[in-house]
C-alpha cells in the first residue's frame, strides 16, 4: 500500500468540501480498498462518509421506497418493506457477494462498484478503463465473463452489480448532492455505456455523492424476483441474471419489466421482451417466445458466445418462476 491522507468529516457539508477538493469518498470500502492494494486506484485523500446520516430506508416522496445511500446491503435485504413489496431487490442483494461483504458494503457503493474484468485489475495489462487510450486486453484475450450487450471497440467489461439490475427493472432514480446542489437521474441515465470513454462509468460530477436511491410506487406490480446464474453458488459474479417484475390481472399481463445482468456493460433492460409480454396471457409458450428476444443485438466475443443462449434460458426460467405456469 502507498501513503494517502484520511479524513472523516463530521457532516455532509464538510464531506462535500473535502470531495470538491479532490478527495475520494469511501464508505464500506469493499471495492476501493482492494483496488488501492492492487494500485489500480491511487487516491491521494480518502474522505470517509460512513458517519453521514444517509442510512434510512423509508417511504419515497410519492409513496415508493427511498433507500439511503449508506444503508448496508444486508440491512436493506432484510428490511420488511423491501421483502414484501420488492422481493426482486432483496433477492438480488442476498445473491451478491458474501455475508461478510453484505454487512459492510453500502447501496451507493454497490451501484458504483467497478468491473471485475481481470485485465482492469492487472496493472501490467492494457486497459482503456484504467488508462484511456492504452488499449483493451480483453478484446483478443480471455473474455468468457465479458459483456455481449452495450460493448464498444474500447471496452467489453460487464457491470458487476446484481442490485443495479433489479433497480433498473424498477425504474429507480439516483439522488445526488454536490457543490452545486441536488439533482436526480434515472439509474439508466446515471450509468454510462463505455463508448469511446470507458473510463467514464457514471454521470457523477466532481465532489458529488449519491444520497439515496428511490424506487417509484408500483401499486399494481405484485410479483417480482431475481435469478442469478454463475459458476458456483456463492460469492461469485453473474454469468447471466434476470430481474422480472410482472403485473398479472384478470388473466392478462398488464405490465412487465425485465432486466438482465452479467451480459451488459450496464444493467440491461430487455424492452423487446417486455413488449412481447404486455397484453398477453401467461403461458409456457409465451415465456419461451418472449425470452427468445433477450439477446437481440448481442455482439459476443471469442469466449462468451454461450451467454446469448444462457441469457434466453435464464429469462425464460425467471418469467416462469414469477409469472407461473398455466
Ligand atoms: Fe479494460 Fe474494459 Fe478492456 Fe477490461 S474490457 S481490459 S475493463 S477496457
Amino acid at each position: 500500500m502507498y501513503p494517502f491522507a484520511y479524513t472523516k468529516p463530521a457532516d455532509t457539508r464538510a464531506a462535500l468540501a473535502a470531495g470538491t477538493r479532490g478527495g475520494r469518498y469511501i464508505a464500506g470500502g469493499t471495492t476501493l480498498v482492494d483496488l488501492m492494494r492492487e494500485t489500480v486506484e491511487r487516491p491521494g485523500t480518502l474522505v470517509d462518509i460512513s458517519g453521514l446520516p444517509l442510512r434510512e430506508v423509508q417511504a419515497g416522496a410519492r409513496g415508493g421506497l427511498r433507500i439511503g445511500a449508506l444503508a448496508r446491503m444486508s440491512d436493506v435485504a432484510a428490511h420488511p418493506r423491501v421483502r414484501t413489496a420488492y422481493p426482486v431487490v432483496s433477492q438480488a442483494l442476498e445473491l451478491s457477494a458474501s455475508a461478510q461483504l453484505r454487512n459492510m458494503a453500502t447501496i451507493g457503493g454497490n451501484i458504483l462498484q467497478r468491473t471485475r474484468c481481470t485485465y482492469f485489475r492487472d496493472v501490467t495489462a492494457p486497459c482503456n478503463k484504467r488508462q484511456r487510450g492504452s488499449g483493451c486486453a480483453a478484446l483478443e484475450g480471455y473474455n468468457r465473463s465479458h459483456a455481449i450487450l452495450g460493448t464498444s471497440n474500447e471496452c467489453v467489461a460487464t457491470h458487476p452489480s446484481d442490485l443495479a439490475v433489479a433497480l433498473v427493472a424498477l425504474d429507480a432514480t439516483v439522488h445526488l448532492l454536490g457543490p452545486d446542489g441536488e439533482r436526480s437521474l434515472a439509474l439508466t441515465e446515471f450509468l454510462l455505456q463505455p463508448g469511446d470513454t470507458p473510463d467514464r462509468e457514471h454521470d457523477l460530477r466532481p465532489g458529488e455523492l449519491i444520497t439515496a436511491v428511490e424506487i417509484p410506487p408500483h401499486p399494481q406490480l405484485m410479483r417480482s424476483g431475481y435469478l442469478k446464474v454463475r459458476d458456483r453458488q456463492s460469492y461469485e459474479f453473474a454469468l447471466t441474471s434476470a430481474a422480472v417484475v410482472l403485473n398479472i390481472t384478470g388473466g392478462l399481463i398488464r405490465d412487465a419489466r425485465v432486466a438482465a445482468g452479467g451480459v451488459g456493460t450496464v444493467p440491461w433492460r430487455l424492452t423487446t421482451v417486455e413488449r412481447r409480454l404486455v397484453g398477453a396471457r401467461p403461458s409456457e409458450r409465451l415465456w419461451a417466445e418472449a425470452a427468445a428476444a433477450s439477446a437481440d443485438g448481442a455482439r459476443p466475443r471469442r469466449h462468451n458466445g454461450f451467454k446469448a443462449e444462457l441469457l434466453k434460458r435464464t429469462v425464460e426460467r425467471q418469467l416462469r418462476t414469477v409469472g407461473g405456469t398455466r
